[in-house]
C-alpha cells in the first residue's frame, strides 16, 4: 500500500492490494458495529430496574459453536437477563460464591482493625506515600498545567505498605522447615487440627515429615483464615497473603476487594479515588495495577475472577483476562445469565442496611465499572481485527499475530519456589511448565 501515492505503479499487483485493503475495511467496521450493537442493547438490559421485564421466560442459551472455544463467547459483551439458578451445578455456584463472599466482611471490625495498626509501621509508610506522591506530582506538573498525577496520596499508601508487607512482614510457605534441625521436610498429607488450632480458625493442617531419617519431627502447618491470626503468624502462600493484606488495606482506610479466581489463586483490589476506579494489587508477587500479570505474565489460561467487598461484588474476569481466544478458558459452572444474578443477589444483601442514596452512589460505581469491562472486550477486539492481515482474512483466519501488549515487562510468578511454580503452571514464557498433579499445594 506504500505505493498507492507514487507516480509509477504497476497495474496488476495494484489492484489486488486495494482490494484487500477494502475487504479489511469493511471487516473492521462490521465488528465495530457488532459491538455497538451489543452495546446499546446490553444498555437497554441495565436500565431494565425503571420497567420490570418479564424474567422467567428463561434466557436461551445460544447453541455452542463448533469451531471457537465456548469461553471466547462467554466473556464478550452479550447482552444477557439475570436468571435465578436452576440446576443443582448452578446452585452450588451460587452457594460457594456466597460464602466466598463473606471474607471482606470479616475485617469490618473497627476494634480489630485499630488493634492491627500497631504492627504496621505507619510513620515510615506515610513518609514514603509522601515523598512518593510529591514526586508523582512533580512529574505530572512537569509535564504541562491541568495534568493529573499518575497516582494519589492514598494509592501511594497502599503502595508503601505493599512493599513493607513483601519485604519485610509476611513470609513464604511451601514446606514449612524442620524446627528441630532445620532440614527441609515432605509433605504426608492432612491432619485434624489440634484444639488450640482450631480455637484461631484453623480447620485444615498440612503436615510435613523432616527428609533426615534419624530426626523423624513432623511439622504441622494450619492453614489459618483469620486475618487477625495471620498478623501473629505472618506466614503463608497466596490465600493467607492476601487475606492478611487485604485486612491491612481496610486499616488504613482503603476500601478493598478481595478477588477469588477459580485457577486457585486470589489476589487483592483497592478503590483509587483518584483513579475513580479499583486497582489490581498482588502483594505475593509486590504487582500494583498489573491485571495482565496472570495470562501475559504466568501464562495461565482463568475462567472466572470475581471480586467481593463488604458493600458489593463484581465479575471482574475481563480486567484480568484481555485476550479471550489465549486466556480464557470455559466458564462451565453455571450459565452466564445465572452468574449475573448470583452478583445482583450478592449486592443486594450487601447493601440492603445502606441509605437510597448511598446505594444510588454504588450503581453508579457499578456500572462505570462495566462500561470500562466492556472497553476492555472491545479494544481486544479492535485489537485483533488491527493485526490481522490480507492473507487471514482471505484464508478465514482470525488470530495469528501475537499480541505485541504481552510482549510488555511482565515475568513468570516470584513467590514460591521454581518447583512449585512449575508445578502449578505459572512459570511464564520462561520456564517450562509442567503440570504435576501429585505435586500440587493449594494457594
Ligand atoms: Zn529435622
Amino acid at each position: 500500500m506504500e505505493h498507492s501515492h507514487g507516480a509509477q505503479r504497476a497495474p496488476a499487483a495494484h489492484i489486488d492490494t486495494d482490494k484487500l485493503a477494502q475487504e479489511m475495511t469493511e471487516q473492521f467496521r462490521q465488528v465495530l458495529s457488532t459491538r455497538r450493537m451489543n452495546e446499546l442493547t446490553s444498555r437497554s438490559v441495565q436500565s431494565r430496574s425503571s420497567s420490570p421485564a418479564p424474567r422467567d421466560f428463561g434466557t436461551p442459551q445460544p447453541p455452542p459453536v463448533q469451531n471457537a472455544p465456548p469461553s471466547y463467547s462467554s466473556l464478550r459483551n452479550i447482552p444477557l437477563v439475570p436468571t435465578p439458578p436452576q440446576d443443582a451445578r448452578s446452585l452450588r455456584f451460587r452457594n460457594m460464591l456466597h460464602s466466598l463472599s463473606n471474607m471482606p466482611l470479616r475485617w469490618e471490625n473497627p476494634g480489630l482493625l485499630d488493634e492491627a495498626l500497631r504492627v504496621v509501621p505507619l510513620e515510615q509508610i506515610y513518609n514514603e506515600a509522601e515523598e512518593e506522591s510529591q514526586i508523582l506530582q512533580a512529574e505530572a506538573e512537569s509535564l504541562g498545567a491541568g495534568k493529573k498525577a499518575a497516582w494519589g496520596y492514598q494509592d501511594c499508601v497502599v503502595r508503601a505498605l505493599m512493599r513493607w508487607f513483601k519485604r519485610s512482614f509476611f513470609n513464604w510457605v511451601n514446606n514449612p522447615p524442620c524446627a528441630r534441625c532445620y532440614s527441609p521436610t515432605i509433605g504426608v498429607g492432612m491432619a485434624a487440627p489440634l484444639p488450640d488450632e482450631q480455637a484461631r480458625g484453623a480447620n485444615q493442617v498440612e503436615l510435613y515429615k523432616c527428609s533426615l531419617d534419624h530426626c523423624g519431627n513432623y511439622e504441622r502447618y494450619p492453614r489459618y483464615n483469620d486475618a487477625f491470626v495471620l498478623l501473629q503468624t505472618r506466614r503463608g502462600r497466596c490465600g493467607e497473603w492476601a487475606n492478611c493484606f487485604s485486612m491491612l488495606c481496610r486499616a488504613i482506610g482503603s476500601r478493598v476487594r478481595w478477588v477469588w479466581n477459580a485457577e486457585d489463586h486470589v489476589w487483592t483490589e483497592v478503590y483509587s479515588a483518584h483513579r475513580k476506579r479499583w486497582v489490581h494489587v498482588d502483594v505475593c508477587e509486590e504487582a500494583w495495577d498489573k491485571p495482565r500479570l496472570y495470562t501475559e505474565g504466568w501464562g495461565k489460561k482463568l475462567s472466572y475472577c470475581i471480586a467481593f467487598s463488604a458493600d458489593g461484588a463484581m465479575d471482574v474476569t475481563r480486567r484480568y483476562v484481555r485476550n479471550t481466544s489465549r486466556y480464557a478458558i470455559e466458564r462451565n459452572r453455571a450459565p452466564e445469565a445465572v452468574l449475573l444474578h448470583i452478583m445482583d443477589e450478592i449486592r443486594s444483601m450487601r447493601r440492603s442496611n445502606l441509605s437510597k442514596q448511598e446505594k444510588f452512589r454504588l450503581e453508579g460505581e457499578d456500572m462505570r465499572e462495566d462500561r470500562e469491562l466492556r472497553g476492555y472486550v472491545i479494544s481486544s477486539i479492535a485489537h485483533e481485527v488491527v493485526k490481522l492481515s490480507p492473507e487471514d482474512i482471505l484464508s478465514g483466519r482470525t488470530s495469528s499475530r501475537s499480541d505485541p501488549d504481552a510482549q510488555k515487562a511482565l515475568e513468570g510468578r516470584t513467590s514460591g519456589n521454581a518447583q512449585w511454580i512449575r508445578a502449578r503452571g505459572e512459570g511464564g514464557r520462561g520456564t517450562q511448565n509442567q503440570q504435576d498433579p501429585n505435586n500440587q499445594h493449594p494457594r
